[in-house]
């Protein structure tokens, strides 16, 4: 899934190549993708993309104040450029392609989405707040009025554990699961630390380390065309995805948790004083 720093990359990119050029045509190939009718989607017709964001784990392309083309890639999408469009028609159902965008001077982009399950999903609103998952959203770590005691604020008094809370959009924007597990492994805490039970030296660190992970990642993704961006992510990895591959810190093998839809990655030397996390919910079964 792409997390804040490929999604400020597809974002940084569609600035460069997208904004200024006038949208000539929509296609919509997956109809469940798109999440709004009014305004129609063919009101981006003829519309000149004006600036190019990004909230959260969002892309908002906006032709002026009032209409915005607002997508979440979810899990499994991704965006696909093209210098020169594909003339070949796009067919529903037979496809990865939820939406193809086609620009005045013959570039375009796809929105595709791998696999069965769909959640890919494309908005057309007069503000970007209109979109439930944007309006929604905690504050951006980046954001410079995002300081340590912010940080400290949004812990306070929350009985869950660390790893769930640095993925809740609501919480924190722009966190999901690879760099939760790299900013806890910078940290050297626990996934299934409380946040209401941090230490002040504790808050401190996973701060520093989340702020440095995100801004080391951003510029690792900043200038790097969109079909790069997934490599560039697996390469920064220390131990997310790596699971019986060396910690690079200490030499210790990471692990894995399994959970049904996805799994975490830690390090028992350097997270959790070299006890294995039990797998509280599939740890009978796997066995
Ligand atoms: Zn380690």
């Amino acid at each position: 899934m792409p997390e804040m720093p490929e999604v400020q990359g597809l974002t940084l990119f569609l600035g460069e190549r997208a904004v200024g050029r006038t949208i000539t045509r929509t296609s919509v190939a997956a109809i469940a993708a798109l999440k709004t009718y009014d305004p129609p989607i063919t009101a981006l017709h003829g519309a000149e993309i004006t600036k190019a964001t990004r909230l959260g784990k969002f892309v908002v392309l906006s032709c002026g104040d009032e209409l915005h083309l607002v997508f979440h890639l979810a899990k499994a999408g991704w965006l696909r450029w093209y210098d020169t469009l594909p003339a070949t028609l796009i067919k529903p159902g037979k496809t990865p392609i939820a939406l193809r965008v086609a620009l005045d001077d013959g570039s375009g982009f796809d929105l595709t989405e791998a696999g069965t399950k769909k959640s890919l999903a494309v908005s057309v609103v007069r503000d970007p707040h209109e979109v439930p998952g944007i309006a929604r959203l905690g504050p951006d770590p980046l954001d410079e009025s995002f300081t340590r005691d912010t940080f400290a604020a949004l812990l306070d008094g929350r009985r869950t554990q660390i790893k769930g809370l640095l993925r809740d959009q609501a919480v924190i924007a722009g966190i999901g699961n690879a760099y939760s597990d790299e900013i806890l492994h910078a940290a050297r805490m626990s996934p299934y630390a409380i946040a209401a039970t941090l230490t002040d030296a504790d808050i401190d660190r996973l701060f520093a380390s989340m702020q440095q992970t995100l801004t080391e990642a951003v510029a690792e993704a900043s200038g790097k065309p969109p079909a790069d961006l997934k490599d560039a992510k697996r390469r920064g990895m220390q131990v997310h995805a790596r699971r019986g591959e060396a910690c690079p810190v200490c030499g210790d093998t990471v692990r894995s948790v399994f959970f049904a839809d996805r799994s975490l990655e830690y390090c028992p030397t350097c997270q959790t004083n070299g006890k294995p996390l039990a797998d509280r919910r599939l740890s009978r079964l796997l066995r």
